[in-house]
C-alpha cells in the first residue's frame, strides 16, 4: 500500500471533479476520500482513502496520497470504492428479448430458446444482444462478464458476438456454446478451431475464451469427451450447466470426474441440485459454482444452493443468467443471494421448532463472491478482483449525493447489498480506462445499440407472428384453486339469509 501524503492538499478537501471530457485514456486518475473495500486477503476496509490509477494499474491505495502532476482527481466523498463486479454466467445474446420471459418457468424457457425461436437469431441478432448487454453490464459496475454464448450456430454467429464484446470497453470471456448442436461435433470443426485461432491466440485479458457446454444423463459411452478434449488442447476452462433439476445431474458430473476433466478451473452453473457425492467431487478437484440466484428462484434449476456449497468447501461467484428474465445487476444477485441463504436456514431451522440467532452468511461474503469470487472462478485472480497496487484497474465508486439511501454509512458490506443500487454507480473504470463518470457512461454507443436491437425485435415478431409473439410471452397461468375458507362462508351465509 502506498500513503505518501500529497504535498499539495490542504485541508484535507478533495479537489472539485472533473469533467467528462477530462477523463482522457492514459491520464492518471486518484479517487479521493472514498470508503475503499479493497476485497484483499484480509478484506481491508480503508475509510477516507485514496485510490491511485496510472495506466491500467492501480498504483496506490491509502490517505492523502501523492500523485503525479496532470492527475485528475475526483471526489469520492461520501461513497464507496470497491472492485469491478464480476458474472460468471450470462446468456448475452438473450439481452435482445430483455424482460420477454418474465413469467417463464425454465420448461418454457427451453421450449421458446431450444426447440422452437433460437435457430431464429441472425448473426446481426447475437450482435445486437450482445452490445446492449456488455453496455449494460458495465453500466452496472460489472467490468468482467463471461457470455455463456449458446446460440452459436454457425461461426458468423461468433465472430458477431466477439465483435460486440469487442466493441464496448468492459472485460469479456466469451464461453463458445451451440444448443442447436452436439458439442463434440460443433467443437471439432476446422471453422472452429480457425475463429479459436483468429481471434483469440493474442493473450489479450479484455477477451477471454471457454468452452461452454452441458453433460446431460447420457449415453454411457460419454460423447461428451471429445468437447473436454478439445478444451484441455486449447488449454481453455469449460464451463456447464450441472446440477439444473430436469436437465443436467450426478451423472454428468461422474463422467466427468472419471475422466479426468473437473480441474480447478472449471465452473458449475447453477450446481442446485447434486447429491453430496457429486459436491464432493466438485471440491476435491477444486472447481467452482456459478450461483445466479435470481434464475434459481424463478425458473426452477434448484433451491439456490450457497447454504450448501458452504457445507462442502466450494468457491462460489454470482451470475445473472439472463436478461430475458432478469438483467445484469449484480446489486440484485448479492441481494436475492443473502436472503435465499438465510430464508434457507431460517426454514430449516423452524422445521425442526428451532430458531437461527446468528447468521452464518454475511454480506461481506456476499461482496467478495460478487468480486473476488469471480476473479478466482476465471483464473483472473492476479489480474483483477481486488483493489491493491499492481492489480488492473478494475473498479466501481458507488457514490450518489441525491439519494437519502448513501448515509449514514456505517455498515459499508451491507450497505453494498441492501442499501445501493445499479443507479448509484458514478463513475466505472476497467483496464484504466473511465467507461462510465457521474452516472453517465463514456464510451458506449448507447444509440447504436438502439438502432440494432430495434431492428432484431422487429425482425423476430416478423418470424413469430404475433400470434407466437404473445403467447410466448404470456405462458398459460395454471388454475388457481382457492382452498375452503369457513369464515367466508359463514361471512357470505349470514349476508345470504339475514335473520
Ligand atoms: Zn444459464
Amino acid at each position: 500500500m502506498t500513503a505518501a501524503p500529497s504535498p499539495d492538499r490542504t485541508g484535507g478537501q478533495p479537489a472539485a471533479s472533473p469533467a467528462a471530457t477530462d477523463l482522457a485514456p492514459g491520464r492518471p486518475i486518484v479517487f479521493r476520500n472514498a470508503t475503499v473495500l479493497t476485497m484483499d486477503d484480509a478484506h481491508h476496509v480503508l475509510p477516507g482513502a485514496d485510490v491511485l490509477i496510472t495506466g491500467d494499474r492501480i498504483a496506490g491505495v491509502g490517505p492523502g496520497l501523492a500523485v503525479p502532476e496532470g492527475t485528475a482527481e475526483i471526489d469520492a466523498t461520501g461513497g464507496i470504492l470497491m472492485p469491478g463486479m464480476i458474472d460468471t454466467h450470462r446468456h448475452m445474446w438473450q439481452t435482445a428479448l430483455r424482460g420477454y420471459g418474465a413469467d417463464w418457468t425454465l420448461t418454457q424457457y427451453f421450449v421458446w430458446n431450444y426447440l422452437q425461436w433460437g435457430k431464429s437469431f441472425r448473426p446481426q441478432d447475437i450482435y445486437a444482444g450482445n452490445l446492449l448487454s456488455a453496455i449494460e453490464a458495465i453500466d452496472a459496475g460489472v467490468t468482467t462478464t463471461v457470455d455463456w454464448s449458446h446460440n452459436l450456430h454457425t461461426v458468423e454467429h461468433a465472430e458477431a458476438a466477439a465483435d460486440a464484446l469487442q466493441e464496448v470497453p468492459g472485460r469479456f470471456v466469451l464461453a463458445y456454446g451451440n444448443i442447436q448442436a452436439a458439442p463434440w461435433e460443433w467443437s471439432a470443426t476446422p471453422e472452429f478451431r480457425d475463429f479459436v485461432s483468429r481471434r483469440f491466440s493474442g493473450g489479450d485479458d479484455m477477451l477471454g475464451f471457454q468452452l461452454a457446454f452441458d453433460v446431460p444423463p447420457a449415453a454411457p459411452d460419454f460423447p461428451e469427451k471429445a468437447a473436454f478434449e478439445v478444451a484441455r488442447e486449447l488449454g481453455v476452462p469449460v464451463t456447464t450447466h450441472a446440477g439444473v433439476r430436469g436437465a443436467t445431474g450426478d451423472d454428468g458430473i461422474r463422467l466427468m470426474h472419471e475422466h479426468g476433466f473437473m480441474t480447478p478451473s472449471t465452473i458449475y452453473v447453477h450446481a442446485a441440485t447434486l447429491s453430496a457425492d457429486s459436491y464432493n467431487r466438485i471440491a476435491a478437484t477444486g472447481g467452482s459454482a456459478s450461483v445466479s440466484t435470481e434464475s434459481e428462484q424463478s425458473a426452477g434449476q434448484g433451491y439456490p444452493p450457497t447454504w450448501k456449497l458452504r457445507g462442502h468447501g466450494i468457491p462460489v461467484s454470482l451470475s445473472m443468467d439472463t436478461s430475458v428474465w432478469w438483467s445484469a445487476d449484480l446489486f440484485a444477485a448479492m441481494r436475492a443471494t443473502l436472503s435465499a441463504d438465510r430464508a434457507r436456514e431460517h426454514l430449516a431451522a423452524h422445521s425442526k421448532d428451532e430458531t437461527v440467532t446468528h447468521h452464518f452468511l454475511r454480506a461481506e461474503q456476499v461482496v467478495d463472491w460478487a468480486t473476488r469470487g469471480g476473479a478466482k472462478a476465471l483464473g483472473m485472480d492476479s489480474l483483477t478482483g481486488s483493489i491493491e497496487p499492481g492489480k488492473k484497474a478494475d473498479v466501481v465508486l458507488i457514490k450518489n449525493d441525491a439519494s437519502p439511501v448513501m448515509f449514514p454509512l456505517l455498515h459499508p458490506y451491507g450497505h453494498v447489498v441492501f442499501q445501493a443500487g445499479r443507479g448509484d454507480v458514478h463513475t466505472v473504470v476497467v483496464d484504466g480506462r473511465v467507461v462510465k463518470y457521474d452516472h453517465r457512461l463514456v464510451g458506449s454507443d448507447l444509440g447504436k445499440a438502439r438502432q440494432v436491437i430495434g431492428q432484431t425485435v422487429e425482425y423476430l415478431q416478423g418470424e413469430l407472428g404475433p400470434e407466437a409473439w404473445a403467447e410466448g410471452m404470456h405462458p398459460e397461468i395454471p388454475e388457481t384453486r382457492v382452498l375452503d375458507n369457513p369464515y367466508t362462508y359463514t361471512y357470505r351465509e349470514n349476508q345470504d339469509s339475514p335473520s
